[in-house]
């Protein structure tokens, strides 16, 4: 492997810009030429490519987002759209791909890798921390930080006006962020995608905490709750149900991706960066470079993308504990 190409893919990420750096800067400890891709998939389709050296990271890894851009690709999605991103490799000689982003971008280099035998090796780089055989993935802790800093602050006007808060963040399909926030903001109530609950059983528990003496409460809620309801009718139910609450919604939104990555994510990029680089160089290809007991391990790529068992037993029974 002479010329080795990264891009990010999919939803950004904080420590997105340390990954990237910590690749091309493995590259140059060990004389490999380095290319960066813009705007994932679609940037290798339409030819966005441009040589990175040591000096084109600086002053990047304390920076949240992408400075190579992310991008959702239809057309990569296709036979044709990965052809024309195959041939785009080729013409620049770059023989091995480093992708980072989620599941779907891993999808994508595998499906890449399948069709043309090309080497590829993906980093998890996503907020929701939901990505099979990795114990963390780069900008889930920062976003943990930026979670509890939001709800924080939103303790302090429900305290002082005995309401009853609804928090949304993200996860749609794993429970991470909303139970580890929620735990660490002390909230009262976390619902999450991977446990019914049952909006009954919530009214039960807020009944009763209200007559332990309760005047306010926070209540997270990850986007892909199973209560069947949005947040707003959500919010509404319990409103209707608790007489003498007045309950507010608050959606963190987009604000959980932003920001500086903490120290963390920044020493995680770091890390699952020249694993990366020193993967490929060892001639592997289809895997995943993951941390597990805060050791770097490599695991197949058809083993990442498969669906990751329920973790959350031990921390689910710590919320109810601590929120009694
Ligand atoms: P996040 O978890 O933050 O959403 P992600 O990597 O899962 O990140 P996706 O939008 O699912 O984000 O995927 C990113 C890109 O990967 C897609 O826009 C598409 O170009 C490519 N991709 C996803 N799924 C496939 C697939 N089945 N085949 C080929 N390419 C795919």
């Amino acid at each position: 492997v002479k010329n080795i190409a990264v891009l990010t893919s999919g939803g950004d990420a904080p420590g997105m810009n340390a990954a990237i750096r910590a690749v091309v800067r493995a590259c140059s400890y060990y004389d490999v030429k380095c290319f960066g891709i813009y705007k994932g998939y679609e940037g290798l389709i339409n030819n966005e490519v441009e040589v990175l050296n040591a000096r084109s990271v600086r002053n990047v890894i304390n920076k949240g987002g992408t400075f190579l851009k992310s991008a959702r690709s239809k057309e990569f999605r296709t036979v044709e759209g990965r052809k024309k991103a195959y041939d785009n490799l080729v013409k620049n000689s770059i023989d091995a791909l480093v992708v980072i982003g989620g599941d779907g971008s891993f999808t994508g280099a595998l499906k890449l890798s399948e069709e043309y035998n090309f080497p590829v090796v993906g980093i998890p780089g996503t907020i929701d921390n939901d990505i099979n055989g990795t114990d963390y993935t780069i900008g889930y802790d920062t976003a943990l930080n930026t979670v509890v800093e939001a709800i924080d602050k939103i303790r302090d006007t429900a305290s002082s006006h005995n309401r009853l808060f609804l928090i949304e963040v993200m996860g749609r399909d794993a429970g991470d962020i909303a139970l580890n926030a929620g735990i660490g903001a002390g909230a009262e109530e976390i619902l999450i995608p991977e446990e019914d609950m049952g909006v009954e059983r919530l009214i039960e528990s807020l009944r009763k905490s209200k007559k332990t003496g309760k005047t306010s409460s926070i209540i997270v809620v990850a986007e892909g709750d199973k209560s069947g309801k949005n947040i707003f009718e959500l919010g509404e139910y319990v409103e209707e149900n608790l007489n003498d609450y007045e309950v507010r919604v608050s959606v963190l939104g987009h604000i959980q991706r932003g920001g500086p990555p903490s120290c963390y994510d920044r020493v995680l990029a770091s890390k699952l960066g020249v694993g990366a680089v020193e993967a490929l160089l060892d001639g592997k290809s289809e895997v995943m470079i993951g941390i597990v007991h805060k050791v770097v391990t490599i695991v197949p790529l058809k083993i990442a993308l498969d669906k990751r068992p329920h973790k959350h037993d031990g921390l689910i029974k710590v919320a109810d504990i601590t929120s009694v």
